[in-house]
């Protein structure tokens, strides 16, 4: 959780965050709940003494013989004790309604994150590739899909519902492929690889500032207090929930695992094809470091890097933006995202999002580390997405396709999959 002391020093800070995030959260009345908190805290501690010197005044009383006002004594403690039961319930219902508060308070926004009301303030940063200029009509992924026999939607609705797939040969092989080459490229560049559950506690989302704000977007798991988490980041930053750790070096994690993501709000959007789903794979980076802004800051631009890399490698064309305020989640503190051009959307889409959080999800998560001067202090994180996919199938076929109908594969892909260099249509 944030630092109720931070708050209160910079609230004006935090009350702009959360407007400018579009964050439904009054400060002032966060303030006035923690005021109430703490005198309750004061008023319950104070009587909590007070009754303990009445008991013991009894006990005096008693061993002196003084019956009488050693029973008046008990009376006064008796009511003490009374009272006592009353504030104390008070107490735990201003620290739940407290913590409750704290919980939805957003990160603050870096001062060079662009004003904004939603994606469409987000500001391009630098664009790497031309978008191709086909001398034929293009078809769209879902067309391409369809005609090499790759990308199989009905049935995948017919097996899943809305917004389900199936991949097939080719699709499933460069689905693996684009996986495989960005976990080698994690590993040549030091990160250490997990596989980790996403099937997550209650306490995991919280920790890492997924919930309570993100509930209806994630899938419960029935009868579990268990949910499915929607991108690994959740299990990388807990891998070191509640501990100390060394980070004379930053700790370089990534992970690729099925992401599930509900949706919601975003009906009659992006309904049609691999875009928008229920169910995806991602290779995501984490990063946690010490509390050093400009290290912090190198790392965000070291990891949007390594998806540019991988953008490169797959010859596809995209740019960065730097992420506007109103598109911003909670836990954000500035943001860059990717966006590879996809000519059946003729623009660019997002593909790939890099974060920086500052102490936000190591305070939940209660990730610490010792640093020089040997005080404990919160760690900062980042997280980055290297790949997600059947995502990048979209600009990977829609770029690469030939008049023939076939889709030429990129060189860096190759090795993956055992030479071939296209992919071919159906007889
Ligand atoms: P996020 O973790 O929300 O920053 O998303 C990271 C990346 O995952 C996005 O840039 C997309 O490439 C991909 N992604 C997110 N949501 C979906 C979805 N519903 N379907 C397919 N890909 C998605």
């Amino acid at each position: 959780m944030l630092d109720i002391g931070m708050i209160r020093e910079r609230a004006a800070d935090f009350q702009e965050a959360a407007d400018r995030k579009g964050i439904a959260v009054a400060i002032g009345e966060l303030l006035a709940v923690d005021d109430r908190r703490r005198a309750l805290q004061r008023e319950t501690e104070e009587l909590r003494a007070a009754r303990n010197r009445s008991s013991k005044a009894v006990e005096g009383l008693m061993r002196e013989g003084k019956r009488n006002e050693a029973e008046e004594e008990k009376r006064r403690a008796a009511a003490y004790l009374g009272k006592l039961k009353g504030l104390e319930e008070q107490y735990r219902e201003a620290e739940r309604e407290f913590h409750a508060f704290m919980l939805l308070v957003p990160n603050l926004i870096s001062p060079d994150t662009p004003h904004g009301a939603s994606d469409r303030d987000n500001v391009a940063l630098r664009h790497v590739g031309l978008p191709p200029a086909f001398a034929f009509e293009p078809r769209s992924h879902v067309e391409l899909g369809e005609s090499l026999g790759i990308v199989d939607i009905p049935r995948g609705v017919k097996i899943g519902g809305t917004r389900q797939y199936v991949l097939k040969n080719g699709g499933l092989l460069l689905h693996r492929a684009v996986q495989q080459l960005a976990l080698d490229l994690l590993l040549s560049k030091g990160y250490d690889l997990l596989d980790v559950p996403v099937m997550v506690k209650e306490e995991t989302m919280v920790a890492t500032g997924y919930f309570p704000g993100n509930r209806d977007q994630s899938y419960a798991i029935a009868g579990e207090d268990k949910w499915l988490a929607g991108t690994s980041e959740v299990p990388l930053v807990s891998y070191y929930g509640g501990e100390i750790v060394d980070l004379a070096a930053p700790k370089l994690l990534g992970a690729v695992s099925a992401c599930y993501r509900s949706e919601v709000g975003s009906a009659g959007r992006d309904v049609h094809g691999l875009y928008r789903v229920h169910q995806f794979a991602k290779v995501e980076q984490v990063v946690i470091c010490r509390a050093d802004p400009a290290e912090a800051l190198e790392h965000l631009e070291r990891m949007t890097a390594c998806g540019e890399e991988l953008l490169r490698l797959l010859e596809l064309p995209y740019r960065v933006v730097a992420v506007c305020s109103g598109d911003l989640s909670q836990k954000n503190y500035k943001q860059y995202d990717i966006e590879t051009w996809m000519p059946s959307r003729d623009g660019y889409g997002e593909t790939h999002s890099a974060s920086l959080l500052l102490d936000f999800q190591a305070r939940r998560s209660n990730i610490r580390y010792r640093d020089a001067d040997g005080r404990l202090r919160y760690a900062y994180t980042l997280n980055n997405t290297m790949v997600a996919t059947p995502r990048i199938l979209i600009p990977l076929l829609e770029n690469h396709q030939r008049e023939d109908g076939s889709v030429c594969v990129p060189p860096a892909l190759r090795p993956y999959l055992r030479g071939m260099d296209a992919l071919q249509p159906l007889a």
